[in-house]
């Protein structure tokens, strides 16, 4: 007991924990490789199941096979112990026989009777003969009663009688020699008798005490040495043979024809024929019984069942691993639509066909504040109904179960479980089973308290606008561009326009209007004309407008776009700037004024200039007077030569007029006046009046005019006063500057120009040879007041500027280099032409054509 018990123990102590390895392995797999291995369990154990009856079958065949060697190895003992005891029993029969012989106890005919008895008694024996020592024979043969053909065939002719017997052949010669020479029996090899049977002799030496008289023969057949002494059931159960030496089957207890379709190695036993020897030996051989045939049947049976159940095991196998797969589709597709309907705002409600709830939806829940227990399986009335309400709720139900809830659904009023209630809207849908049967309905609801809540603050917000735009100075209109009809105006627009489109049409400038545009400006868009470009990108338009009927100037902002519904629509904000204009009108007055001033300065500083000039015609108007006079005293004056005198005279009264007329005309106070006016006048006009100022500071000039120039629309004394403040900056800046005589030089020229922002343009530009602009100057160039020079009052430029921009050109100016160096500036300004000119700008001097024009040219 003591020496059991630790046995069982020491299992049982280790037995759980694999166990628990094993659970924690397999928890930790993911559930389609737990699938995967689940299904390879029954496969694995099937397989083992084959593989143990393989062993099973090939341990049984084994033993078998042992089981049947060891029965022929035990019968074919038993046979040669059966043939060995008759052999020497024979034997020992012979010896006695012999003795007697040689001791004279037999006479011939007692031998004769003798040997008759032993051959009778013994079927295996063909015959029996007396050999004498001389090989003669001594006593005939005595034939056998054997069955067997052997006593004719091996029975020794009669003449041989008294011969040595050749007939007996080697075999039995060496047999009669060596039984001779031993002096005891001796066994032959075994040969073949002439009827073919094997056959093998003994031979006794028949001794007279010692004299030597011969051999008893005894002749015994194979055949019928198996047939008498193989035991019956031995015989039955396997076949024996006698082999002798040289493999060769002597007899056979099955024929030749059985022994041919044997299958399968034999199972061979073998054992010597022992008083024989010779090599002759025993042989017996068992063959495989039907046993064996209808165990391999059965064995073939299970491996082809263990093979179709493998076979569908992995049918099984991949089976599941595509069910897996559609599971796994399942579970997203279940796990999207549920991710789906939590996240959902309507509540969803199913119920059967009598109404009981199956199914509500998280939001269903939140939204009436009961739990899904409380609400699933509940019959009407349920309890998110309003007890006041209960009537009106089963009356919609009814239509609801019915079918005959409206497409657009129904609005009801729902209670929480707090008793607050709260209008939703209701959609029902029928619920259809995957047999296409309906089994009970889908209602969806909305809280649409929400929306209720918005539109109540579109209608605030709206009202807001409303408020915000008729409270607007501005007037807004917004007028159908197809139609013609007002969409949209504020209470501005009313006051002033009253409530009909034409106050919209005179601001947008269309027909009938009285309004015109402050700026001619061929972009804008007139009202009428669709936007070229998509309403998207549709810019706000500005113009400014006068409305007669209201003496009154509006800023009006025009804008298409989108109407509320769909159409195409102008919007106009119109703001009054009455007040703005005549304010900039104002200024407008006081900007002239101010170039009046700085006329009236530039010819003051130019007074000394002007009264030089005029000196010089005065001058020689006093020398002809005088001279005149004197010589009329003198009366030395011809009357042609008078005439003459008078005529000069008159010519530098003239030049003098011109001079005064010029500057009165240049100073003369007058508004701005547009008119069609040629470059090349102006050009002349001006370099007359600055020809003073060059020549006081020696200064040449070279202007050089294109051919053909188109008209301009400007005021022609503005323009004179900007190109003489250039030409006069220039001369100062040449004078200031010290320059030696080759660069005392400037020169003024006209081209035509064209460029993509500007257009078409004619270009004046006054380029000198003088010191050039630095930096900080050229910054603040145009500035009022900046001015460089002592006495410079720094307004020209300033003036030139606002000029020219006036009439929409442009002023800049730039250093002139060579290299690094300055050698001069150049001052430009465009102004714009409406026709292309004619032909493009020529480099001067290049041809007839450029031919400069100059007009003077004083040093
Ligand atoms: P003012 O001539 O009275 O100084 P402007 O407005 O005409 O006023 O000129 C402003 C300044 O620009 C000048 O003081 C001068 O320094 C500079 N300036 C104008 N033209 C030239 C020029 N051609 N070369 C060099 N400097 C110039």
């Amino acid at each position: 007991m003591a020496s059991r018990n630790p046995v069982p123990h020491l299992p049982l102590g280790l037995r759980p924990a694999p166990r628990r390895w094993f659970g924690r392995w397999w928890k930790r797999q993911s559930p389609s490789y737990q699938d995967q291995l689940a299904t390879l369990g029954p496969l694995i154990s099937v397989l083992l199941f084959l593989a143990a009856i393989v062993t099973a079958f090939w341990y049984l065949r084994n033993e078998e096979f042992e089981r049947e060697q060891e029965s022929v190895k035990r019968d074919t003992e038993i046979a040669q112990q059966q043939i060995r005891l008759r052999l020497i029993e024979n034997q020992e029969q012979l010896v006695r026989l012999a003795r007697e012989l040689a001791t004279q106890a037999l006479d011939s005919d007692e031998f004769r009777s003798e040997a008759t008895a032993f051959v009778r008694e013994r079927p295996e024996v063909v015959g029996l003969s007396w050999i004498g020592a001389e090989r003669l024979v001594r006593m005939p043969r005595v034939s056998g009663n054997a069955p067997l053909d052997f006593a004719r065939t091996v029975e020794l002719p009669a003449p041989a009688a008294s011969a040595v017997p050749s007939t007996l052949g080697t075999e039995a010669d060496w047999a009669f020699g060596a039984a001779r020479d031993l002096r005891q029996p001796v066994y032959s090899r075994p040969f073949q008798a002439p009827g073919g049977a094997w056959v093998f002799q003994v031979h006794v030496p028949v001794i007279d005490r010692t004299v030597f008289s011969g051999n008893l023969v005894v002749e015994y057949a194979a055949e019928a040495l198996l047939r008498f002494h193989v035991p019956n059931d031995v015989v039955l159960r396997h076949a024996i043979s006698l082999v002798d030496a040289q493999e060769r089957v002597l007899a056979s207890t099955v024929s030749r024809a059985s022994a041919k379709d044997e299958r399968g190695p034999p199972f061979v036993s073998e054992v010597v024929v022992s008083p024989v020897g010779n090599g002759l030996v025993l042989r017996g051989k068992g063959w495989r019984t039907s046993a064996g045939l209808i165990g391999s049947t059965l064995f073939w049976m299970v491996v082809a069942m263990s093979a179709l159940t493998v076979w569908m095991l992995l049918g099984t196998w991949r089976h599941m691993g595509r069910r897996a797969q559609m599971q796994t589709a399942l579970i997203a597709e279940t796990n999207f639509r549920r991710a789906m309907e939590n996240s959902m705002l309507t509540g969803m409600r199913a119920m059967d066909l009598d109404g009981r709830i199956t199914y509500v939806n998280p939001a269903f829940c939140a939204m009436t504040g009961f739990a899904e227990q409380e609400l699933i399986g509940k019959l009407p009335p349920y309890p998110h109904w309003p007890g006041d309400r209960i009537e009106e709720n089963m009356r919609v139900l009814q239509q609801e179960l019915q079918g005959r809830s409206p497409a657009g659904g129904i609005e009801v009023r729902i209670m929480r479980k707090d008793g607050s209630e709260f209008d939703a809207r209701m959609y029902v849908s029928p619920l259809i089973d995957a047999k296409g049967q309906q089994t009970g309905w889908m209602t969806s609801m909305t809280n649409i308290t929400e929306a209720k809540r918005v539109r109540d603050q579109l209608s605030a917000s709206h009202e807001r606008f409303t408020t915000v735009l008729e409270g607007l100075e501005a007037a807004v209109s917004v007028l159908s561009v197809q139609q013609g009809e007002l969409l949209f105006a504020n209470r501005s627009y009313r006051l002033w326009f009253g409530s009909d489109a034409r106050g919209h049409g005179w601001l947008a400038g269309g027909a009938g209007s009285p309004a015109l545009p402050v700026e001619v400006d061929e972009a804008v868009d007139s009202f009428g004309g669709l936007p070229a470009q998509a309403l998207t990108r549709a810019g706000t338009d500005v113009r400014e407008v006068h409305v007669a009927g209201l003496d009154k100037w509006f800023d009006v902002r025009a804008r298409y776009l989108q109407w509320t519904d769909g159409r195409l629509a102008q919007m106009l904000i119109a703001t009054d700037i009455t007040e703005r204009r005549r304010a900039e009108e104002l200024t407008a007055r006081q900007a002239e004024r101010s170039q009046q001033t700085s006329r009236l300065m530039t010819m003051g500083e130019m007074a000394s200039s002007v009264a030089h000039e005029l000196n010089q015609p005065l001058t020689a108007i006093t020398n002809y007077c005088n001279g005149m006079v004197s010589r009329v005293r003198n009366d030395s004056i011809q009357k042609d030569d008078l005439i003459a005198a008078l005529e000069k005279t008159a010519k530098q009264a003239q030049r003098a007029g011109q001079v005064i007329h010029r500057i009165r005309a240049f100073v003369k106070r007058s508004g701005p006046q547009r008119q069609p006016a040629q470059a090349q006048q102006i050009v002349e006009d001006t370099v007359e009046l600055a020809s003073i100022e060059l020549k006081r500071r020696h200064v040449a000039i070279q202007t050089y005019v294109a051919r053909r120039l188109p008209e301009i629309l400007v005021d022609p004394i503005l323009i004179e006063q900007v190109l003489l403040n250039l030409l006069k900056n220039a001369a100062e800046a040449i004078d200031q500057g010290g320059m030696p005589t080759q660069r005392r030089r400037i020169e003024l020229r006209v081209v035509p120009r064209h460029s993509p922002d500007e257009g078409g343009v004619i270009e004046f530009s006054v380029t000198d040879t003088g010191p050039g602009l630095p930096e900080d100057v050229l910054k603040r160039l145009y500035e009022a007041f900046f001015s460089t020079k002592t006495d410079g009052l720094g307004i020209g430029l300033s003036l030139c500027r606002s000029i020219v921009e006036s009439h929409r050109g442009r002023i800049r100016a730039e250093n002139l280099y060579n290299g690094t160096q300055v050698v001069g500036c150049r001052f430009a300004f465009t102004l714009p032409v409406d026709v292309e000119p004619a032909e493009a700008e020529s480099p001067p001097g290049a041809g007839p054509e450029a031919a400069p024009l100059p007009l003077t040219k004083t040093s």
